[in-house]
């Protein structure tokens, strides 16, 4: 649960607590619930926003972390759903809860059994959750993908910018990824497949970060999923093509300022007026819940991991006391992939 606010900086482990509380199986509700496992937490980028005060998103002091979870149905009075089925959802940060049928219906809850078994479960906070989720939203109805088009994809060897750049090379792009050290670059190419990875880490400014965009994309960029936000959505932004567009999905590097210094990026309407390009931000969870395109999402990237076209790497933490660990290591880019916690 949330001990104290962080207002900005990496997020500590004295932030949290753990707290121990008793779940009795007999509250299950007759009129619709279930008992239900988490066998994963997942840490997630926008939960810093969460755990930040004077936010709509943000979590009162006392009250569990809420984010995405997988796990394990125990008991159930739900016809739809029988003991031992596997799910993905966004529910409170609890080991064992009861989620009645009404909570069930206004959250994020979707069912792996038909894609996973519990030996691969920790897919379903990742390539089966919410950042697949994210991936193919973005760039499948936000960026609408041409073949032959080049893409750029910030943070790109993380949950969602891995499957972004995959899911475009299978849709006939070139694709170009930025991430932190040589390493991740390496694993960009060697793993991923993408055409190009730039170290922004070798990067002491922006030009210099441009000038690596433009060697590796002299004909401008068709398309950026844009992850990281502030100095990096304006380079990206310089280096966009006629009829370029950039897909917002999110700005780390931001999220542990204080809001009055997040510098503000600038935009030249002028750029982009005879060159019809377009920027649009987007949230997830249309393409979570199956509002927007079913579930494509996750057959797509199902039948994409089963394939072996959709590669996937995951940066796994033991017990939930790693949590806070694991969480700061999204923003010391630690992390290799997608950050998920065993519990
Ligand atoms: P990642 O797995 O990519 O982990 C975060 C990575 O961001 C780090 O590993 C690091 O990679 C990079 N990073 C951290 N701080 C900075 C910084 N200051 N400057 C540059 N890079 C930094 O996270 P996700 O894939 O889960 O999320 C990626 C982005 O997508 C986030 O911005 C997140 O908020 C957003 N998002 C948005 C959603 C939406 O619905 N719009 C849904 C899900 C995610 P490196 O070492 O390579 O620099």
């Amino acid at each position: 649960m949330l001990k104290t606010p962080s207002e900005h900086g990496i997020p500590q482990s004295s932030n949290f607590s753990i707290v121990d509380s008793v779940v009795d199986p007999s509250e299950l509700p007759s009129e619709g619930g279930l008992l239900v496992r988490a066998l994963f937490f997942s840490a997630d980028p926008y939960l810093r926003g969460h755990v930040r005060s004077g936010r709509p998103s943000s979590i009162a002091v006392g009250n569990p972390i809420r984010g995405f979870i997988a796990g394990r149905i125990e008991a159930s009075t739900i016809n739809d759903w029988k003991v031992g089925d596997l799910f993905g959802a966004s529910l409170p940060f609890s080991t064992v809860q009861i989620v009645s049928l009404k909570a069930l219906r206004s959250t994020a809850f979707w069912k792996l059994s038909d894609h996973l078994t519990e030996a691969t479960l920790s897919l379903g906070v990742g390539v089966l959750g919410m950042p697949g989720a994210t991936a193919f939203g973005g760039l499948m109805d936000v960026l609408r993908p041409v073949k032959g088009e080049t893409l750029l994809v910030t943070a790109a060897s993380g949950a969602v910018g891995q499957l972004v750049g995959q899911l475009a090379k299978l849709k006939g792009c070139k694709v170009i990824g930025t991430a932190g050290g040589p390493e991740k670059c390496k694993l960009l190419i060697e793993k991923f497949n993408f055409d190009a990875a730039i170290d922004h880490k070798s990067c002491s400014n922006p030009a210099q970060l441009e000038a690596l965009i433009r060697s590796s994309a002299p004909e401008g960029l068709n398309m950026v999923f844009e992850n990281v936000g502030t100095t990096t959505f304006e380079t990206a932004y310089r280096c966009l093509a006629i009829g370029g567009r950039i897909a917002v999905c999110g700005a780390i590097a931001a999220y542990n300022e204080k809001q009055e210094s997040i510098p503000l990026c600038s935009i030249d309407p002028m750029q982009m007026i005879y060159t019809s390009q377009r920027i649009e931000g987007f949230v997830c969870t249309p393409w979570l819940v199956g509002a927007r395109g079913g579930n494509e999402w996750i057959r797509v990237l199902s039948e994409g991991v089963k394939s072996g076209d959709i590669k996937v790497t995951e940066s796994f933490y033991d017990g939930i006391e790693r949590w806070p660990d694991a969480f700061a290591d999204l923003f010391l880019g630690n992390n290799v992939g997608k950050v998920v916690v065993r519990v």
